[in-house]
Formats: structure tokens, C-alpha cells, sequence
């Protein structure tokens, strides 16, 4: 990879390594298993595990698993599966809810010294008392309970003996300060749910701001990476670490990855999933690692799109065509090429021998020397593309139609003589004559050709699926949506076009699923883990130039 220019946040490590407050760097990446990852979080899994193993320092695995409402054990398995694909090795995993014991202590601690208090406000009355940006809040009646009278009540909120949302535990800070995550913010709430590792061990709950500095400070996390939303939390973040003299782990907020024309938040996704307008979380339409990965995306291709667009402290919108442009440089470095036809029509060639076959060098890769060649079959059946054919072309059609001299690829230069039709008036075979001086593609006397088709025999191919995607969503900002209307308002109703009858190579049917490959002239395309041994199926990782813009660009 390039040489990375110094951005803000490894210019703040420097900083603190110069200064000697450390002499290791350990940052940790934090996901709470309420989904599959996606995009923007590989932006954090690069920066978080890239940054510890450039200073040859140490990177955790946490699962930020506080909430037990919508977390399992599901996208704990699909999230490391996730992270190992991306290359990246985790130093040590851990679970927030193996801290929960240490937490509740370090809570009973700070109740000790007269800095938390339990609070029976309801939820909206919490609201009310705290005041605006404009207003300063209210003291709750509860606030000055002694410490014995705390120490009780959230000793036995923690054994189970009051409802949901009827008592929390909170910070006593300053209901009056400016900061507003400083006006006496939970800690802990009454939750009487399972929780997908503790099971019903627990029924208090701590939250986010408390939990998530502590679980940093006991790893040791030198540098916490966040993103920018948590920038108005970092006060808080600090005075729990600051109050309970522990381990001062340090905050520092980056701008999160956004995408133009698809949602990188879980929220969505999740309903994506949940509404099916998506047939999973790796749906290969999807921005999740998992979408993209059966889409035939490599993690390069990720990895290296997120060294480009780097680190910065203001959130913008990044082009998806920089994602795409990242794929497709990957993809051509390495993808063998196949000729395959997606919408095929026959092809006969009169004057070629009915039992004969020749073998041919495909060259599996001109960006690869050491890909080498593969023997591809010539017969006088062959198909190609229906659309490399037309009747009555217009100026500029390069390709076959009557009267004029083509080159199949690798094979020979052939004329279109006629076609035939069935009583609809549609093409079921289209018919030509080869020279046979023109064997590996070019006349003897160096006419000028212009129009390569490819194509495979028809004895040595077989039907496929092809699933062919588009963008999932219309617009560049689906969540920019007019007169309040649903984000999913704005998918894109053809980003999915399946086409059943494509004729592959027959050396594809040992490929298994995720071999990715690129089809001549038609994209890069890898095979489906839907694909069966009767049904071979394909998805197009993406086309070999940008199209998108030119064709959709005039409806903006
Ligand atoms: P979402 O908003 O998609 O639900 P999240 O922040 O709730 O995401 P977490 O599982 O809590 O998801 O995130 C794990 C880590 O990934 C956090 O440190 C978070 O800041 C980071 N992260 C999440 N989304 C992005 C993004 N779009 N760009 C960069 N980092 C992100
Ligand atoms: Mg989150």
C-alpha cells in the first residue's frame, strides 16, 4: 500500500508517544452485535486495526453488548467472520458483558463518593427536568438521597425488585452545566430481559456513555476512535475515568463514512431485511461486508478504498463510484477472464466441419503472465450475444450483421450470410461462412476488421443463472426523501435482473462459490453460493466501465 500522509488522528498519537504517555498503542474496534457490519464500519476496522499495527501496537475485538434487546450471538459470528475476511487479526476478543460485574462495582464506587444517586423520575420527567441548550435543568426531588439509601435501592434494583423504567441510576454531575450530557445522565436502567450471554443474570442494564469508557479503560485502549456523534459525549466519557481514577483511555472522533446512493447506518439495513425488501443481510445489493462479499468484492478492493479516502474531521458524503473504481482495479489485476454469453443466439458456421473441434489459447489474464492460457473449444455451433447482431444497424455498429466480416475472438474472422426465423419473426439462428486463413483471428492479407464477438461452442457450454445488480437506491441521498416520505421510497425497483438461459464455459462447472472472474465485455461476475450442481448461479460484481451516471445522470 502507498505511503499514507499523517492524518489528525495519527498526528494525536505521535503527539502522545513523543510525550511519553505511552508506550504502547492499543485501540480496540467496538461493534454492538445488532447486525451485520457494512461499509462504514470497515472504515473503522481499517483505521482501528490499521493505526495498531503500523505502531506495532495491539488491536481488541470488543462486543459493545449492553443492550440486550436486539443483540445475539448470530451477528457475533457473521461480525468476526466479517472481520477476518477483511484481513485483520484481533489481539484479544472480549465481550462488554464480561465486564458487568466490574462495572456494577465501579458504579457502587461512585454512589460511595456521593456521585450517583438513585432516581425515580419517569423517563419524561427526566426530559422535563433537564432543561434545554437554552434553559439550564432542574435538580431531580431524588438527588440528595444519602448514600445509604442509594447503595439500597440499587442493590436491589439490581435483585430484581422493581419494574421497568421505574427507578435509574444517575451521575450527579450538574443539572445547570452547558454541556448537556453533564446534567445528571443515566448509568444504569431496569431492563428485565434476557440477555444473549449473561441470560437473566442481570436485570440493570449500564449505558452506553458509562459503559463504554470503562470497557476501554480496562483493555488499556490507549486511543478510543469514534465516530463524530460522540464528539458532544466526550466530556462524560472523561469524568467517569477522571472521577474513578482509572485508566485515562482518550477519545478522538473521526467523520463516519457515508455513500452516495445507498444507507450506511444498521437501522436501515435492518429494515431492508426485516421488510424483505432485500433477501437478507447479504443480499448481494447490500452495502454489508457480507452483501459485498457475495457480490464477489474483494477485501482489498475495501481495504484499499478506505486508505483512499482516509480520515477527516467533518462528515461528508463520499462518490460510490470510488468504491466501484476501487473493485474494478482489483478485479482486472486478478480476475481470470471467461468468455461468456449472457443473452444468447445461435450461431452456424456453414462451411466449418461438422465433427471437428479445435482447441484455441484464451489468454486467462493479459494483466497476469503467470495466469497463462486455457484450451478453448471451437465447433461449428457456437452462441454469442444476441444484441453483437442486427439486421438493420445503424452507422456505427461495428458488430455482426449481414454481409459484413467479424472476428470471433481467439478463433476466426466470420461474415454473416443470413438468418433464420421462427413464425414470430424472431432470430432463433443467425448463420455465417469462416475463412479458414484467418485461423487465431486475422486475415493473411491484413484486412482491416474491426467488431471482436465472443462466444463459446455450443457442445462445450451450459445454461446458467445470471443475476444482474444495480444500485440499490435511485438517489444520490436516499434519506433525503420529499414531502417526509420512507427512505425505501427511493430504492431502486430494477436493481435486480435475472437472466436465466447464459451460456457458460464448461470448465466452469467445477468452480465452487465465491470464484470470481471476469466475463469478456460484460463485467466481473463471481458464482453464487445459491448455485447447485443442476443450476449454476452468477452475480455480477459490477460492469467494466461506469455506465451509471451517463444513462441515469439526465433524470437528476
Ligand atoms: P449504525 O449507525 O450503522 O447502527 P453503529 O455506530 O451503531 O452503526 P456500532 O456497531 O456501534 O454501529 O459501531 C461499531 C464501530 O463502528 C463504532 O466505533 C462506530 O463509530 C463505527 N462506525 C459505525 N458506522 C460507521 C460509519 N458509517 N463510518 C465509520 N465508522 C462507523
Ligand atoms: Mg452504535
Amino acid at each position: 500500500m502507498e505511503e499514507k500522509s499523517r492524518d489528525f488522528i495519527r498526528e494525536i498519537i505521535d503527539a502522545d508517544l513523543a510525550a511519553g504517555k505511552h508506550t504502547e498503542i492499543v485501540t480496540r474496534f467496538p461493534p454492538e452485535p445488532n447486525g451485520y457490519l457494512h461499509i462504514g464500519h470497515a472504515k473503522s476496522i481499517f483505521t482501528n486495526f490499521g493505526i495498531a499495527e503500523e505502531y506495532g501496537g495491539r488491536c481488541n475485538l470488543r462486543f459493545d453488548d449492553t443492550n440486550p434487546v436486539k443483540e445475539d450471538t448470530e451477528f457475533v459470528e457473521a461480525i468476526k467472520n466479517d472481520v477476518k475476511w477483511l484481513g485483520f487479526t484481533w489481539s484479544s476478543l472480549h465481550f462488554a458483558s464480561d465486564y458487568f460485574d466490574r462495572m456494577y462495582l465501579l458504579a457502587e464506587q461512585l454512589i460511595t463518593m456521593g456521585l450517583a444517586y438513585v432516581c425515580d423520575l419517569s423517563s419524561e420527567e427526566v426530559r422535563a427536568y433537564r432543561g434545554t441548550l437554552t434553559e439550564s435543568g432542574r435538580n431531580s426531588p431524588y438527588r440528595e438521597r444519602t448514600v445509604e439509601e442509594n447503595l439500597d435501592l440499587f442493590r436491589r434494583m439490581k435483585a430484581g425488585e422493581f419494574s421497568e423504567g421505574s427507578r435509574t441510576l444517575r451521575a450527579k454531575i450538574d443539572m445547570t452545566s452547558p454541556t448537556m450530557c453533564l446534567r445528571d445522565p443515566a448509568m444504569y436502567r431496569i431492563l428485565h430481559k434476557t440477555h444473549h450471554r449473561t441470560g437473566n443474570s442481570w436485570c440493570i442494564y449500564p449505558m452506553y456513555d458509562f459503559a463504554h469508557c470503562l470497557e476501554d479503560s480496562t483493555e488499556g485502549i490507549t486511543h478510543s476512535l469514534c465516530t463524530l456523534e460522540f464528539e458532544v459525549n466526550r466530556p462524560l466519557y472523561d469524568w467517569y475515568l477522571e472521577k474513578l481514577d482509572i485508566f485515562r483511555s482518550r477519545q478522538i472522533e473521526f467523520a463516519r463514512l457515508n455513500l452516495s446512493y445507498t444507507v450506511v447506518s444498521k437501522r436501515y439495513l435492518r429494515k431492508l431485511v426485516e421488510e424483505h425488501y432485500v433477501s437478507g443481510w447479504d443480499d448481494p445489493r447490500m452495502p454489508t461486508l457480507s452483501g459485498l462479499r457475495r457480490r464477489g468484492v474483494p477485501a482489498s478492493a475495501i481495504n484499499n478504498f478506505c486508505s483512499v479516502i482516509g480520515l477527516a474531521k467533518r462528515n461528508s458524503t463520499v462518490d460510490i463510484a470510488l468504491l466501484e473504481h476501487s473493485i474494478r482495479e482489483q478485479l482486472n489485476r486478478t480476475a481470470p477472464r471467461v468468455m461468456s454469453v449472457l443473452d444468447p443466439v445461435k450461431l452456424l458456421i456453414e462451411n466449418y466441419p461438422e465433427d471437428k473441434t479445435e482447441y484455441f489459447d484464451y489468454v486467462v489474464n493479459p494483466e497476469d503472465d503467470s495466469a497463462g492460457t486455457r484450451a478453448t473449444p471451437f465447433t461449428r455451433e457456437l452462441y454469442i450475444e444476441q444484441d453483437d447482431f442486427m439486421e438493420n444497424p445503424p452507422k456505427k455498429f461495428f458488430r455482426m450483421t449481414p454481409g459484413r466480416e467479424v472476428r470471433l475472438r481467439y478463433a476466426y474472422l466470420v461474415t454473416c450470410t443470413g438468418v433464420t426465423k421462427n413464425d414470430d419473426g424472431e432470430i432463433t439462428e443467425i448463420r455465417c461462412a469462416y475463412d479458414p486463413e484467418s485461423k487465431g483471428g486475422n486475415a493473411p492479407d491484413g484486412r482491416k476488421v474491426r467488431g471482436t464477438l465472443h462466444w463459446v461452442s455450443a457442445n462445450h457450454s451450459f445454461p446458467a443463472e445470471v443475476r444482474l445488480y444495480d444500485r440499490l437506491f435511485n438517489t444520490e441521498n436516499p434519506m433525503n426523501t420529499e414531502n417526509g416520505a420512507d427512505f425505501t421510497s427511493s430504492l431502486n425497483p430494477d436493481s435486480l435482473n435475472t437472466a436465466m438461459n447464459c451460456r457458460m464455459e464448461n470448465h466452469m462447472k467445477n468452480r465452487e462459490p465465491g470464484f470470481t472472474c471476469q466475463f469478456e465485455r460484460k463485467g466481473y461476475f463471481c458464482i453464487d453460493p445459491d448455485s447447485t450442481p443442476e443450476k449454476m448461479v452468477f452475480n455480477r460484481t459490477i460492469t467494466l466501465r461506469e455506465s451509471w451516471a451517463k444513462l441515469k445522470g439526465k433524470k437528476k
